[in-house]
C-alpha cells in the first residue's frame, strides 16, 4: 500500500503573472462575461492526453465572470504572461527552506493540460522550484518529493446541461504545491502529516488564511490495484477514512477481478442495443418520463457479470455505481443494471424476460440500461463497456464525496499532459539569491513551538501554534512585553470565540486588539474588563467610549472605596469587580488600615 499526499497552498502575494490583485471579490458583481469553447490538440509529442480526450468528448461550453479588478488581458488568455512575480517565488522557496527541500538553480515554467475550462488558456502554468525535502513524523522521516509554484484555477460557479460557469478573480493566484513521497503509513499517519504541512506553512505568516485557501489530494494504490489520486477532501478529519475506504474498494475491485477470471472471463461485445420498443407500454415512471420526451432505451449485455454488480465495494457504493459513474460522465443522470431491484424502477418481469432474449443473456450475464438521446445513451454505454473490459483497476482521478466514498471524476492525466511554457523564459536561482530568501525565511516550526513555550503553558502554546491567530500573537507578545502572554493568548483564542459565539464580531479586529493592549498596558482598565470592552466595540462602540465605561479605579478613589466597603476586599471586588485590579486593591486595603 502506498500514501502519498499533495497540498495546494495559496500565498498572500498577487497574481503570479501579472500582479492583479489575488483578493477575491467575494459577492461583488462581475463587470462582463466571456464565452468560450475549448477543443483539445495534440502535445508537441504527438500524443492526445486521455484526460483532454475524456473532458472534450462531454463538450463543455465555457462562461467565464470578469472582474475588473481582478483580471486584466492575461487572465483572459489575450495577453502573454508577464514574469513570475518574485515576491511569490520567494515566499514559495522560503516554504521550500522550512520543509527541507533543496532549491533548483534554475526554474523552467511548464503547462499542465487542464481542459475542464477552468484555465482560460487550456492549462495551469506550474514549475518546480525545489526537491528532496522531509519532514519529521511521529512515524519516521516523511519525504517531500517536489515543491512547486503555480496558479490557482478559476473558481466554479455552477455546471449543468454542458456548460459550465467559472468567475476568474481567482485564476492566477500563486499557489505552492508540496508532494509528498508515497511514505505516508496508513489513514491516521496521513492526517499527521496533513496537519504538520498545514502547520508550517501557517507558520510562516505568507499564506492566505480562510475557506478553500488549502486544498488536500491524497494519492492512494495497493498491491494489483492502481494509482488513483482524490480530489476535493473538505476536511482534514475526513483524510485517515478517505484512505481507508480508498484502499477497501480497490481490494474489493481486485477481488471482482479475481471472480470473473475464475468464471471465465468472455469479452464485453461492444453492442448497444436500442430497446425502446420492450417499454412502449411500460409503467416505469423514469423510462415512461424518458420515452415521451423522446428520449430512447439503450442496453449492453455484461456476460458472466450477474451478480457482481451489486457487488459492495464501499458504503452504499456497489461495482454498479462504478459503471454508473462512468456512465455520468458522457452526461446521463445513472444507469439501471440487473443487479438491482426493478420493482423500485417499476419495471416488470416479463419486460425483463423480453429484455433478456433481445440481449441473447444467459442466466450468468448481467445487463445495464440507459435512457436518454440515442447518441448520449449510446456514448454513456460506451463508457460502460470502457469500464467493464478493464481487466485492472482503472488510474482515475476521482473526487471525495461527504462520507468519505470517492467517485469517479476522469482518468488519471499522463505525462503528455505537461510540456514546456515558452512565453516565461527560465529564472536563474543564483546562490546569493538564494541566501538572502533563506535569511528572510523565519523562524521554523520548532523554534516557534520552543518560543511559545517559553512564553505559555504547553496546552496554551500548542493551540496558539495551530491557530490562525498565531502570527497576531507572537506580535503582540513582541509589542507589549509587559503584558502577561497568557493575557494576550487567552484574549485571542477564548475571549474572540466566546463573542463569536454570541454572533458578535470585531470589525478591523487586528487594529481594535493592538489599541486595546496598548491602552491596557498604560494602566487604563484591568484584566476583568477586557471581554466586556471587546463586546461593546463588537457591538458598535467607539474604543474611547468602551474604554471610559471600565476606567480602572485606583489611587484616593480606590482608598475611598475601600473606606466604604469597611476594609473588606471581598465587599470591593463583588462591587467594582471590573475596574479594580486586585493586586493593588491588596496594597491599598494595607495602606489604609495602617
Ligand atoms: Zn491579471
Amino acid at each position: 500500500m502506498k500514501i502519498g499526499i499533495e497540498i495546494h497552498q495559496r500565498l498572500l502575494a498577487n497574481k503570479l503573472f501579472c500582479g492583479c490583485s489575488s483578493e477575491l471579490a467575494e459577492d461583488q458583481p462581475h463587470d462582463f462575461i466571456i464565452r468560450r469553447q475549448l477543443r483539445p490538440v495534440l502535445s508537441e509529442l504527438g500524443e492526445m492526453d486521455e484526460a483532454s480526450r475524456h473532458e472534450f468528448e462531454s463538450r463543455k461550453q465555457f462562461e467565464y465572470l470578469v472582474y475588473k479588478r481582478n483580471d486584466c488581458l492575461v487572465e483572459l488568455d489575450e495577453e502573454p504572461p508577464h514574469s513570475m512575480n518574485a515576491e511569490a517565488l520567494k515566499i514559495a522557496l522560503q516554504i521550500a527552506f522550512h520543509l527541507n527541500a533543496k532549491p533548483l538553480d534554475e526554474i523552467h515554467v511548464m503547462r499542465k493540460i487542464v481542459i475542464d475550462g477552468s484555465n482560460t488558456c487550456g492549462f495551469q502554468r506550474t514549475a518546480i522550484i525545489a526537491l528532496d525535502g522531509w519532514i519529521e513524523t511521529s512515524k519516521g522521516k516523511v519525504g517531500i518529493q517536489t515543491v512547486a509554484i503555480e496558479e490557482e484555477s478559476a473558481g466554479i460557479v455552477n455546471a449543468d446541461n454542458g456548460k459550465v460557469v467559472y468567475r476568474l478573480d481567482r485564476l492566477g493566484i500563486p499557489l505552492v504545491e508540496i508532494a509528498t513521497a508515497p511514505e505516508i503509513k496508513d489513514g491516521q499517519h496521513l492526517l499527521e502529516v496533513a496537519e504538520k504541512i498545514g502547520m508550517i506553512l501557517r507558520a510562516t505568516g505568507k499564506v492566505a488564511r480562510g475557506l478553500g485557501t488549502i486544498r488536500q489530494d491524497v494519492n492512494v494504490s495497493i498491491e494489483g490495484g492502481a494509482r488513483v489520486e482524490i480530489k476535493g477532501a473538505q476536511d482534514l478529519r475526513m483524510l485517515p477514512k478517505l484512505a481507508e475506504l480508498e484502499i477497501s474498494r480497490q481490494q474489493q475491485l481486485l477481488a471482482i477481478l479475481e471472480e470473473l477470471k475464475s468464471r471465465g472471463r468472455p469479452h464485453v461485445k461492444r453492442e448497444f442495443v436500442d430497446v425502446t420498443h420492450i417499454f412502449g407500454a411500460t409503467e416505469s415512471k423514469l423510462l415512461k418520463t424518458g420515452i415521451n420526451s423522446g428520449q430512447s432505451v439503450f442496453a449492453i449485455n455484461l456476460p458472466n457479470h450477474a451478480g457482481l454488480l451489486g457487488r459492495e465495494i464501499g458504503p452504499n457504493r456497489r461495482y454498479g455505481t462504478e459503471l454508473s459513474d462512468y456512465a455520468k460522465s458522457a452526461g446521463v443522470k445513472g444507469i439501471i443494471h440487473s443487479d438491482e431491484s426493478m420493482e423500485k424502477y417499476g419495471i416488470k418481469p416479463a419486460e425483463i424476460q423480453e429484455l433478456r432474449t433481445t440481449l441473447n443473456m444467459q442466466p450468468s450475464d448481467a445487463f445495464v440500461l440507459v435512457v436518454a438521446e440515442p447518441a448520449k445513451a449510446k456514448k454513456a454505454l460506451q463508457k460502460v463497456y470502457e469500464r467493464a473490459s478493464m481487466d485492472f483497476v482503472p488510474k482515475e482521478t476521482r473526487k471525495a464525496n461527504a462520507d468519505a466514498t470517492t467517485s469517479f471524476m476522469r482518468p488519471l492525466p499522463g505525462k503528455a499532459r505537461l510540456y514546456p511554457e515558452t512565453d516565461v523564459p527560465p529564472i536563474r536561482l543564483t546562490k546569493e539569491f538564494l541566501l538572502a530568501v533563506e535569511k528572510e525565511k523565519g523562524r521554523s516550526l520548532e523554534e516557534k513551538r520552543e518560543n511559545l513555550l517559553s512564553m505559555l503553558n504547553k496546552e496554551m502554546a500548542e493551540q496558539i501554534l495551530k491557530s490562525k491567530n498565531l502570527k497576531l500573537f507572537e506580535e503582540l507578545a513582541a509589542d507589549f512585553p509587559s503584558i502577561e502572554p497568557t493575557l494576550i493568548a487567552n484574549t485571542l483564542e477564548n475571549t474572540l470565540t466566546a463573542l463569536r459565539r454570541e454572533g458578535l464580531e470585531l470589525k478591523d479586529g487586528e487594529a481594535v486588539l493592538r489599541n486595546i493592549f496598548k491602552e491596557y498596558s498604560a494602566g487604563k482598565f484591568v484584566k476583568a474588563a477586557i471581554p466586556e470592552i471587546l463586546a461593546l466595540i463588537a457591538k458598535g462602540e467607539k474604543t474611547a467610549s468602551a474604554i471610559k465605561k471600565f476606567e480602572r479605579i485606583g489611587g484616593e478613589s480606590l482608598e475611598k472605596i475601600v473606606r466604604e466597603c469597611d476594609y473588606n476586599a471581598k465587599t470591593v471586588m463583588v462591587k467594582y469587580r471590573l475596574h479594580v485590579d486586585p493586586k493593588e486593591l491588596e496594597s491599598v486595603i494595607a495602606k489604609v488600615k495602617k
